[in-house]
């Protein structure tokens, strides 16, 4: 069998580049399957998981499809949640680094002006969340014009969150002339409805999951009252003695609850959920990501799209009211060949509840006692031994991508006529810069800023203090991060 390669697709160099940086040496089967399809145009649904690197399935062949002379967006994705919107945005950004790709992501909770005035500006790809797409549509900041990619992501859990209605509107808004990518974990019937009213002869691609990548996970259940949760919670964590996990309930509150609890017995963790501030959010996602802490405490916010690798417990501490959040909590761990485990506290009430998920799941979750107190005191010292460890920080994908990438900001942008090309042609004339090492430039109505690469910010930096540019001399200096 011979090695599939990037090389196989025709990728122009910009993309290949950052694919290497990125560390994505092979292809994954679904990126095999999609690229190849998806850079002829067609259009396409992919039954697929996530976590099998869908993104770039279809983050690839955009960025090397969309045309960067364009000003206006040219690809639209559209996500379930604000989450993923921010991680496919990051993706699409990463993978068009160097073809110098501007992506925006558009959800609620966020100013509206802030994003307009993104969209005002020379913009590839927009990735948004259904509802906040749709108003900068009807509101006429998003210009749909020239847009020839769309992507459905997750469509399954779009429809399950009742977003059809308004991804029905927004397509009925797009060009005619466009190509649609569709990607689904399952393809319930209301899937292939949409499909069928809005892709054009799709080709179906299913990604078998690989044997290797069959997730394996270890479900038991314990049955305790509301009042008993808490030190049952700590008896388990002691035994399990998890590297991380994911404790989930149903509200905020009890988020808030068991979080102050965790957080005044020192144990490693934070809290996600809805009613957070976005950025607050991310930061809390990010760092759970990099394995700063190993406890962390969310609502369903936090259960799907998420890619976090090598999650190893998932503790239900309130069973989910919705037979599908079970399988997509649990769906964090046991990613990629690696087991996991799951454990549901049920309370004595909840039988309907959990008669659903396990008719869902077609199987009895294994019931299990809750551990006594002999055993708890047996496993205390390998759990206060690793409570006390220092976390490994894992590194990022695309730090490596970011490492040579210094962002600059100028005193002068539209107002004093100055444009992208203006920038690359006074930067490409710098001793030792070519148009290759500068990247997104954003030109604002006051203020410009321009991503140099490859580890040449500090000369540029250096030069442009005096150098003019389009005749005038502009204040230069690193950009707040
Ligand atoms: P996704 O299914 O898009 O959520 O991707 C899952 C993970 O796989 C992400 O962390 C990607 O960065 C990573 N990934 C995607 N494509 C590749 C590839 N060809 N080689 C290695 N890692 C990849």
């Amino acid at each position: 069998m011979t090695t599939r390669s990037f090389n196989d697709y025709e990728l122009s160099e910009d993309i290949t580049r950052a694919l290497t940086t990125l560390g994505y040496t092979q292809p994954t089967d679904v990126q095999h399957k999609v690229i190849p399809i998806a850079l002829q145009g067609r259009d396409l649904t992919v039954k697929s998981r996530t976590g099998s690197g869908k993104t770039a399935a279809f983050g690839i062949p955009i960025c090397e499809l969309v045309e960067w002379e364009e000003n206006r967006p040219q690809a639209l994705i559209l996500t379930p949640t604000r989450e993923l919107a921010d991680q496919v945005k990051q993706d699409m950004t990463n993978i068009g680094r160097f073809k110098r790709i501007k992506a925006v992501a558009l959800y609620g909770k966020q100013p509206f002006a802030k994003q307009k005035l993104e969209l005002h500006q020379k913009c590839h790809v927009v990735v948004g969340t259904p509802g906040r797409v749709l108003d900068h549509i009807q509101k006429g900041t998003l210009d749909v014009e020239r847009l020839r990619y769309l992507v459905i992501d997750e469509a399954d859990e779009m429809l399950r969150m009742g977003f059809i209605e308004q991804v029905g509107a927004i397509i009925d808004e797009l060009p005619r002339d466009r190509m649609t990518m569709l990607f689904s974990a399952t393809l319930p019937k209301d899937v292939e409805q949409l499909c069928h009213q809005y892709l054009r002869k799709p080709i179906d691609i299913e990604i078998a999951t690989p044997e290797a990548a069959k997730v394996q996970i270890e479900h038991s259940l314990i049955t305790v009252l509301d009042s008993e949760k808490w030190p049952l919670l700590q008896n388990v964590l002691v035994m399990e003695n998890p590297d991380n996990c994911i404790i989930f309930c149903r509200t905020q509150e009890n988020v808030d609850k068991l979080y102050s609890l965790l957080d005044q017995l020192d144990f490693p963790c934070d809290k996600i959920h809805g009613g957070m501030v976005q950025d607050d959010r991310f930061l809390v996602m990010n760092a759970f990501k990099r394995g700063e802490f190993r406890f962390l405490v969310a609502t369903d916010v936090a259960a799907r799209g998420i890619d976090v690798e090598d999650i190893t417990h998932v503790i239900n501490y309130d069973l989910p009211m919705e037979k599908e959040s079970y399988v997509h909590r649990i769906g964090r761990t046991g990613r990629a060949g690696k087991t996991g485990k799951a454990i549901t506290f049920v309370t004595p009430h909840e039988d309907k509840f959990l008669a659903d998920i396990e008719g869902y799941l077609g199987f009895e979750i294994p019931r299990q006692e809750a551990p006594d107190s002999e055993e708890v005191a047996a496993k205390q010292a390998a759990f206060d031994q690793k409570m006390q460890a220092t976390p490994v920080i894992k590194r990022d994908r695309s730090d490596q991508l970011n490492k040579g990438i210094m962002k600059l900001y100028f005193n002068g942008g539209k107002k004093k006529k100055i444009r992208a090309v203006d920038f690359v042609g006074t930067l490409a004339k710098i001793e030792g810069v070519s148009s290759e090492d500068i990247g997104i430039i954003t030109i604002q109505d006051n203020v410009s800023y321009v991503d140099i690469l490859n580890g040449k910010g500090p000369l540029v930096l250096k030069v442009m203090k005096n150098t003019t540019i389009k005749g005038k001399l502009l204040k230069v200096h690193e950009a707040n991060k």
